[in-house]
């Protein structure tokens, strides 16, 4: 069984190798960062509470983030394993996350770490455009979409994130050194940790950790 956790900076990669991870190996793919882009979408309470924090790249509670997770994965859908996408972001989350996975069946048994050099990940942020309605992210200069502005996979219009500006990045960028990547350390102590080179193109990278995913189901 897999129950995945992936972590990796602001454009390392995740979302690319989300997507196909999740229909390869039939786990539902768990991103809060979607989540939490669905609610603002939709104009809930919550939504309109964590908008402000998002767009300016701050962080979510960790009660909030945590609450909402522990109910996504108490789901039956997880039952047979998940990718977890943008969580635990912070030593507190994945502590809650190791307490309440025990709690509901449904301990982390795999971490895929995805690097990147901070240059790299600029240039990515500053030309990726998403797909609002199915998460798919292309790049107007590594990774063009067949028709400029259309969604290959869906056909919709893509956008630009709100928080995928300098400013952001930057705040984005520092969360991530500060809080999120302690936690290699943390999984790397369970023995779970596995670490690849975001770096590299994109099919190369998919081969590496499909080979990894191969070996832990
Ligand atoms: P990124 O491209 O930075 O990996 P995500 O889509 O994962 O972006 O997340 C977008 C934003 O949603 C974050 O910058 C943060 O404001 C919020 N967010 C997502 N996951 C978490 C989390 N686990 N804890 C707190 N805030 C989160
Ligand atoms: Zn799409």
């Amino acid at each position: 069984m897999l129950n995945i956790v992936l972590m990796g900076p602001p454009g390392a990669g995740k979302g690319t190798h989300a997507m196909w991870m999740a229909k390869d190996y039939a786990i539902p793919h768990i991103s809060t960062g979607d989540m939490f882009r669905e609610a603002m979408a939709s104009g809930s309470e919550l939504g309109n509470q964590i908008k402000d924090i998002i767009n300016s790249g701050g962080l979510v509670s960790d009660d909030l983030t945590c609450a909402l997770v522990k109910e996504r994965l108490s789901r039956k859908d997880c039952e047979n394993g998940y990718l977890l996408d943008g969580f635990p972001r912070t030593p507190a989350q994945a502590e809650a996350l190791k307490t309440f996975g025990k709690e509901i069946n449904r301990e982390v048994n795999l971490v895929i770490n995805i690097g990147a050099p901070d240059e790299l990940l600029i240039q990515r942020i500053a030309g990726r455009r998403v797909c609002p309605k199915c998460g798919a992210s292309f790049n107007v200069n590594t990774m063009k979409p067949k028709v400029e502005g259309i969604c290959d996979v869906c056909g919709a219009e893509l956008i630009q994130r709100k928080d995928d500006n300098e400013e952001s990045f930057k705040v984005r960028l520092t969360n991530y050194y500060k809080s999120t990547a302690p936690l290699m350390e943390f999984y790397k102590n369970e023995g779970v940790l596995n670490d690849f080179d975001g770096s590299i193109e994109a099919t190369d990278l998919k081969k590496v950790i499909t080979d990894c995913l191969e070996a832990h189901k």
